[in-house]
C-alpha cells in the first residue's frame, strides 16, 4: 500500500523547501519530493537556489570583490600588498563548503520538522481522484514509489534557457553550473545575455583578470530597471570594471575550434563581427521546468509562457493543486518562491496567506549593488501617473566616503497628489540591505515624508535614502 501524506512537496528549492517546512509546522504530515543531485551524485536539497545560484554565486562575487579590493582599493588606505595572487580552486572549493553547509543544513530542518524527504522525479498519475487525494510516483533511477497525498505543491522550478546553436557542454560553453565552478580564470571570456547572470558572473571573472564581452540582444541594458539606474550602471561596469558590454547583437552562429570558441554576430551597426573566447557563459534567460511533472496525466494547466497557470492564492486549475516559485508567473527570485510557499502552506491552513507581488525587492549583486522595489519612472510614465521624483548621490554621504564607495545614487518616486511612495531605486555600496527599507515603506503604505521624518542613524548609509525622501519635496539638506 502506498504511503499516505497531507501534502506533497514536489521540488525542494526556496520554494519547495520553505512550504514543507511551514506545512509541517502547521501539523500536517508532509513529504518533500526532489530530484537534484550534487556533482558527486548525492542528493542535495535546495534547488537551483541553494547548489548553482545565489549563494554559491554571492560566495564567488565575495571572494573576487575581496581580490579586487586587495589589488586596487587597499592601497588609499596605506595597506600595501605585495605578491597579490589569486588560488582560484580555493576560492570554489570555500564556495562549495558553503553550499554543502546550507543543503545538508535543510536536511536536518526537514528532520528537525519531521518532513519525509523522497529522492527522485515526482509525477502525477493518471487517475487523481477529483480533489479527494492525488496519486504520485517518484521515480529514482530504476525504483519506483508511489505515494498519495491531500494537497500537492509544486516547486520545480527552472532550467536555463538554451539557444538552439549553442550547446551547452559545462566545459567550454557554460551555464550558471558551469560558469559557477570554472577552477581557472579564462583569459577571454565570453558571455551571451546582459541580464543577472550576465553581469554577476561577468564581474566575478572581470574582477579575477578575465578579459570579458558580454553581447546583449537587446537595444538598451538592463531594461527591467529604472532607465537612470540602468545608464548609471552600464557607465560604471565599462568604464570602471572594464567589462565590454555590446547592446543590440544578432548571434549567426557558434564555432569551436580547437581551443577556441568563435561567436559570430552583426552588431547595433549591424556589421558582421566575429568575437574570440577561451570559454562562453550563455545566461539568456530561464524557462519553467514542467518536464516529466505528469501534468498531462491529470490537466494541469500551463499558461502561454508554460508556466504553471495559477491565480493570485497560487491556485492551479485543479483542486487541491497549487503551483510557487519560478514555475508560476512573476519574478524568478528566491525570496518571492519562498513567501509564496509560506503563503500556500497557511491558505491550506485556513489562514490568511498572502504575497504582494507589487514589493518584491531586486536586488543585483554587482559592484556597485543595484536594487530596487515598486515601479520605475518609465513604467510611471507609461502609465500617465503623476509623481515626484527626490534623488540623492552616496558621493555627498559620509559614510560612503569612509567606505571608499561613494559611485551610485538613491532615487525616491512619490505620487504627484497623495506623496504616496511608488517606488525606490539604489546603485550604491551595499543597497541589498538598504532596499529593505523601502519595502517596508510600501507596505505601510508609506509616504516619501514617512521616511524624511524618521531619524537614521549618523553616519550611515541609510541616510542617503533619508536624503533623497527629503530631496521629494526639494529639502535635502548636504546638498
Ligand atoms: P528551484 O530553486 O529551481 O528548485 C526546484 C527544485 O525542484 C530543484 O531541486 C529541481 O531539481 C526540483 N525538481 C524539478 N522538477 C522535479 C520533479 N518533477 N520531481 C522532483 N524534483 C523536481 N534569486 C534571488 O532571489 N537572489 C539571488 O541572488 C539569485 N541568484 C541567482 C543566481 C543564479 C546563477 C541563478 C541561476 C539563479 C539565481 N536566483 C536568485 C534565482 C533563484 O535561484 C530562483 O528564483 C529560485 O531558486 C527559485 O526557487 P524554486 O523553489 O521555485 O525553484
Ligand atoms: P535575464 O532575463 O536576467 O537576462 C537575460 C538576458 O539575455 C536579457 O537581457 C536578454 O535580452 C538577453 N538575451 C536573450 N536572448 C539573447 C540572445 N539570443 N542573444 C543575446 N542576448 C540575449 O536572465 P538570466 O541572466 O539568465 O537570469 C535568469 C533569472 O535568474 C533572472 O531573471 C533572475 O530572475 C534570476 N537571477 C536573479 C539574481 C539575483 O536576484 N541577484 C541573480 C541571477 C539570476
Amino acid at each position: 500500500m502506498s504511503q499516505s501524506f497531507d501534502v506533497a512537496v514536489i521540488g525542494a528549492g526556496p520554494g519547495g523547501y520553505v512550504a514543507a517546512i511551514r506545512c509541517a509546522q502547521l501539523g500536517f504530515n508532509t513529504v518533500c519530493i526532489d530530484e537534484w543531485k550534487n556533482p558527486q551524485g548525492k542528493a542535495s536539497l535546495g534547488g537551483t537556489c541553494l547548489n548553482v545560484g545565489c549563494i554559491p554565486s554571492k560566495a564567488l562575487l565575495e571572494s573576487s570583490e575581496n581580490y579586487e579590493r586587495a589589488a586596487h582599493k587597499f592601497s588609499a588606505h596605506g595597506i600595501n600588498l605585495q605578491g597579490l595572487s589569486m588560488d582560484v580552486p580555493v576560492m570554489i572549493s570555500r564556495k562549495n563548503k558553503i553550499v554543502a553547509a546550507f543543503t545538508s543544513g535543510i536536511a536536518m530542518l526537514f528532520r528537525k520538522n519531521k518532513i519525509t524527504s523522497m529522492h527522485g522525479r515526482g509525477a502525477f498519475l493518471k487517475g487523481g481522484t477529483g480533489g479527494e487525494v492525488w496519486q504520485i510516483e517518484v521515480k529514482n533511477g530504476d525504483q519506483t514509489e508511489a505515494i498519495e497525498a491531500k494537497y500537492v505543491i509544486i516547486a520545480t522550478g527552472s532550467t536555463p534557457r538554451q539557444l538552439p546553436f549553442v550547446p551547452v557542454d559545462n566545459e567550454r560553453i557554460l551555464d550558471n553550473v558551469g560558469a559557477l565552478a570554472l577552477t581557472e580564470t579564462p583569459k577571454r571570456l565570453g558571455v551571451i545575455g546582459a541580464g543577472v547572470i550576465g553581469l554577476e558572473m561577468g564581474s566575478v571573472w572581470r574582477r579575477l583578470g578575465a578579459e570579458v564581452t558580454i553581447l546583449e540582444a537587446l537595444p538598451g541594458f538592463l531594461m527591467a530597471a529604472d532607465e537612470q539606474v540602468a545608464k548609471e550602471a552600464q557607465k560604471i561596469f565599462t568604464r570602471e570594471l572594464g567589462l565590454g558590454i555590446q547592446t543590440s547583437v544578432k548571434i549567426s552562429a557558434i564555432r569551436v575550434d580547437g581551443e577556441s570558441i568563435t561567436v559570430e554576430y552583426t552588431d547595433a551597426q549591424g556589421a558582421a563581427q566575429k568575437l574570440e573566447v577561451d570559454k562562453l557563459i550563455v545566461a539568456v534567460g530561464r524557462i519553467p521546468n514542467t518536464a516529466g511533472l505528469g501534468a498531462e496525466n491529470v490537466g494541469l494547466q500551463l499558461d502561454n509562457h508554460d508556466r504553471i497557470e495559477v491565480d493570485s492564492h497560487c491556485r492551479t486549475n485543479l483542486p487541491n493543486v497549487y503551483a510557487v516559485g519560478d514555475v508560476v508567473r512573476g519574478p524568478m527570485l528566491a525570496h518571492k518562491a519562498s513567501e509564496e510557499g509560506v503563503a500556500v502552506a497557511e491558505i491550506i491552513a485556513g489562514q490568511a496567506g498572502h504575497v504582494n507581488l507589487d514589493t518584491i525587492p531586486w536586488v543585483i549583486y554587482t559592484s556597485p549593488e543595484i536594487a530596487w522595489v515598486g515601479k520605475t519612472e518609465q513604467e510611471l510614465k507609461a502609465a500617465g501617473i503623476q509623481y515626484k521624483a527626490g534623488q540623492f548621490p552616496f558621493m555627498a554621504n559620509g559614510r560612503a566616503r569612509a567606505l571608499g564607495e561613494t559611485s551610485g545614487f538613491v532615487k525616491v518616486l512619490a505620487d504627484a497628489d497623495t506623496d504616496r511612495i511608488l517606488g525606490v531605486h539604489m546603485i550604491g555600496p551595499y543597497v541589498s540591505e538598504m532596499i529593505s527599507e523601502a519595502v517596508v515603506a510600501m507596505e505601510f503604505a508609506a509616504s516619501s515624508e514617512d521616511i524624511a521624518r524618521i531619524v537614521h542613524a549618523h553616519p550611515s548609509l541609510s541616510e542617503v535614502l533619508h536624503e533623497a525622501a527629503l530631496s521629494v519635496d526639494k529639502r535635502a539638506l548636504h546638498i
